[in-house]
């Protein structure tokens, strides 16, 4: 991707506002129901109506969508609001009916971007066209996946591309639908700066507490835009219920966040020195949350070793693991010394837990 000034193009080619804001339904239920939302959604910091047509289910018998008619509800929308819009599309066939309904965007689903295949034949099918079509990360935390989806149709001649984070699932529980892993989205801007990165916070969320953190740090990271689902009726949405919020609250939502306007030359450094924090900060947060998960591993020694009657400090063991790290930390820049200290630290607190 040589021409990587020519990514970013689309974004102002539309006209669109820095963040660029996409809100709506997860699905299209009716066509009141979309046009409405899309009417309270026209004069706020929204300028795409989302809505999928199409809805790829982790288990059947789930509402999958309404099909083509949908299509048509989104016209209407725009017709009567102005606002661009944008759709899932899974397959050619899906992608021949959106060109034929004349859908602005096109966006590829995390379950689509999991598959080479699918994604090869939907770039094909927009072979020629200029579609702009935003890419979800693959479910699984795999950046050469994703970026791999993104060559696929930049191959094909789709130029006007972005990308759209919306967390990765992992058997653990966590308090997100998806984990966010801040890193991967973070390592992807680092390598394709010019590609729009768009935050989802809906999927990684699964509820509505913490989609305004989420939003934040998107924004602190200098993410291009957010992709909000917005539901007048949340509770009672044929799909992803839980996440959904209301035109009003994301509207609320818009005015509390901090966004960074475009800045002078002066402001570069004050801009790039929050970055880098905002970046310390998602490290020390991954930093307690590894601390944490060590010692409730420490927990489950500590339960075998009462069972066993067995004592809790085994120095060869901790000898080596000292060792062990020693030398691991010189190879990634790290003083003996600094690692002395924390692996005595963590393993005090490693002891106290398994003496509990
Ligand atoms: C959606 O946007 O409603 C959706 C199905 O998203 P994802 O592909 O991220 O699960
Ligand atoms: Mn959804």
């Amino acid at each position: 991707m040589e021409n990587k000034k020519e990514l970013r193009n689309w974004l102002t080619d539309f006209g669109l506002d820095h963040p660029l804001v996409i809100a709506g339904p997860c699905s299209a239920e009716t066509e009141e129901q979309l046009v409405k939302i899309a009417h309270q959604l026209k004069d706020s910091d929204v300028s795409v109506l989302r809505a999928g047509i199409w809805k790829p289910r982790t288990r059947p018998g789930n509402f999958e969508g309404v099909g083509e008619k949908g299509l048509e509800w989104l016209k209407t929308a725009k017709e009567e609001t102005g606002l661009l819009t944008t759709t899932e599309v899974a397959n050619p066939a899906h992608v021949e009916l959106a060109l034929k309904h004349d859908i602005d965007i096109l966006w590829i689903g995390a379950r689509t971007t999991v598959s080479p295949f699918n994604v090869q034949e939907i770039a094909d099918a927009l072979k020629g066209t200029n579609k702009t079509v935003l890419i979800k990360n693959p479910i699984n935390p795999d950046l050469s996946l994703w970026l791999g989806a993104v060559e696929r149709f930049y191959t094909a001649g789709v130029k006007n591309l972005g990308v759209i984070h919306r967390g990765f699932s992992s058997y653990e529980k966590s308090k997100y639908r998806n984990n966010p892993e801040w890193q991967i989205p973070i390592d992807l801007q680092t390598k394709f700066p010019d590609l729009p990165l768009i935050l989802d916070p809906s999927h990684i969320a699964g509820n509505r507490e913490l989609l305004f953190d989420l939003s934040q740090t998107a924004l602190d990271l200098n993410f291009d835009g957010l992709m909000v689902e917005t539901h007048y009726d949340p509770d009672n949405a044929w799909s992803d219920a839980a996440q959904q919020i209301t035109p009003e609250t994301l509207i609320q939502i818009m005015n509390d966040l901090k966004i960074k306007k475009v800045v002078s030359e002066s402001e570069e450094f004050m801009n790039s020195l929050k970055n880098l924090r905002a970046k310390i900060d998602i490290s020390d947060q991954l930093l307690l949350e590894v601390l944490s998960k060590r010692m409730k591993i420490s927990d489950e020694i500590g339960k075998i070793k009462k069972s066993q009657n067995v004592a809790i400090l085994q120095t060869q063991r901790w000898n080596e693991i000292l060792g062990k790290m020693i030398l691991k930390g010189e190879e990634q820049g790290l003083s003996e010394e600094f690692i002395l200290k924390l692996f005595k630290a963590v393993h005090m607190e490693s002891i106290n837990h398994q003496k509990r």
